[in-house]
C-alpha cells in the first residue's frame, strides 16, 4: 500500500476498516464452495490481451497491471500485481484501440485494471486521446482508487492533459468514510472543477461497511465532494473472500434502511455481478407486494403495506 494509506490506518486497532481491506488474514486460505479465481469469466471474454468485451456496447480495457494499493477482495487478483499482469505498453494498447475502432457497436470504454492512474501522464494521455479519436465512442471512463489511496497523484497538469478528451467519467473505488480525507477531497475537487463526471463504486464488505450508518455517512460525504454514489457492489466470490462477503439479504436490508434517510442522489444501485459472466444485475428491496386486476399493491419505505396505485 502507499505510505499515505498506511498513515490512515489505526495500528492499534486490529479491526480498523482500512486495515482489513489491505492486510492479509489467515481466513483467505479458506476456500468456500462457489469461489473461483475468475468468477466473472473475464478470461473467456477477452478479445485481445487486456480487453474484455461482455456487453455489446461497452468494453473493459485493463490498461495497467498494478495498483497503488492491493485490496484483498480484488476481483482481478488473479492477474493484477502478478507476473503475467497486462503490461502498460503501447503496442498492446494499440491492438485494443484497433479492436474498438473496428467494433462500431461499442460506445463506452471503461479503462480499469490495475489502476490506470498509476500510469505516467504522457502514457495515460496517449491512451485516452487515442480512444477519443474513435468517432463511435461516446464516453470514456476511468476506474480508479487513486483519489483515496494516492490523492497527490491528481495534479492540475494531469487534469489539463485529460480535459480535451471529455466526456470523461471517473468511477472511483471507495468503501469507507475514513478514506475521505482532506487530501482526497482536494483530489476530487480538482477533478470535478475540470468538468469530469465523478461516480463511486463501493464494495459491500463484512465488518467494514456492512451497516446503514457507515454507508450513509460515506454516501453523504461523497455527495459533498461531488462524487455521485453509482454502485454498491456485492462482493464477487473470488477465492478466499468468504470473510468479506455479506449475505445478499443483509445488503437488501441496508438498502431498505438507506431509502428515505438520505438524498436520493446518495443512494447507489446495489449490484450483483452474476458468476460466470452473465453480467451485472441490480438488486432492490421489493416495494411491490402484488397486483389485483385494477391495482398495483405497494408497501412504503417503512414496510407498511396496504397502498395501491391504479394499474392503468
Ligand atoms: C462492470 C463492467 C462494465 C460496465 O458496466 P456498467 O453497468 O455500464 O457500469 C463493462 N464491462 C465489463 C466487462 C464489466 O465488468
Amino acid at each position: 500500500m502507499t505510505p499515505y494509506y498506511f498513515g490512515l490506518i489505526n495500528r492499534d486497532d486490529p479491526k480498523d476498516p482500512l486495515r482489513r481491506m489491505v492486510i492479509p488474514l489467515p481466513a483467505e486460505q479458506e476456500v468456500l464452495p462457489g469461489e473461483r479465481q475468475d468468477p466473472l469469466g473475464e478470461e473467456e471474454r477477452t478479445r485481445v490481451p487486456g480487453l474484455v468485451h461482455r456487453y455489446p456496447d461497452r468494453v473493459l480495457l485493463l490498461a495497467a497491471g498494478e495498483c497503488p494499493v492491493y485490496c484483498r477482495y480484488c476481483t482481478r487478483g488473479r492477474i493484477v500485481g502478478q507476473r503475467d499482469a497486462p503490461r502498460p505498453n503501447r503496442r498492446r494498447w494499440q491492438d485494443a484501440v484497433d479492436y474498438i475502432a473496428d467494433h462500431t457497436e461499442v460506445h463506452d470504454v471503461l479503462i480499469s485494471g490495475g489502476d490506470p492512474l498509476i500510469l505516467g501522464d504522457a502514457k495515460l494521455e496517449w491512451l485516452v486521446a487515442a480512444l477519443r479519436e474513435i468517432p463511435h465512442i461516446d464516453i470514456i471512463r476511468i476506474g480508479s482508487k487513486v483519489p483515496f489511496v494516492l490523492p497527490m497523484r491528481i495534479t492540475p497538469d494531469l487534469c489539463r492533459r485529460l480535459q480535451p478528451c471529455q466526456p470523461l467519467y471517473f468511477s472511483l473505488h471507495v468503501n469507507h468514510p475514513n478514506e475521505i480525507t482532506a487530501a482526497a477531497c482536494d483530489a476530487c475537487e480538482l477533478l470535478a472543477d475540470h468538468g469530469f463526471v465523478l461516480g463511486s463504486q463501493t464494495v459491500l464488505l463484512q465488518g467494514i461497511n456492512d451497516d446503514a450508518d457507515t454507508l450513509r455517512r460515506l454516501f453523504r460525504e461523497l455527495l459533498c465532494i461531488r462524487v455521485r454514489p453509482y454502485y454498491l457492489l456485492q462482493c464477487d466470490p473470488i477465492t478466499g473472500s468468504g470473510h468479506f462477503r455479506v449475505p445478499v439479504d443483509r445488503g437488501l436490508e441496508i438498502m431498505r434502511q438507506l431509502r428515505g434517510t438520505i438524498s436520493g442522489y446518495g443512494i447507489p444501485q446495489y449490484i450483483l455481478d452474476i458468476p460466470g459472466g452473465a453480467g451485472k444485475v441490480p438488486l432492490s428491496p421489493d416495494y411491490i407486494e402484488g397486483r389485483t386486476s385494477k391495482d398495483l399493491l405497494l408497501r412504503d419505505i417503512h414496510g407498511n403495506s396496504g397502498f395501491s396505485y391504479p394499474l392503468r
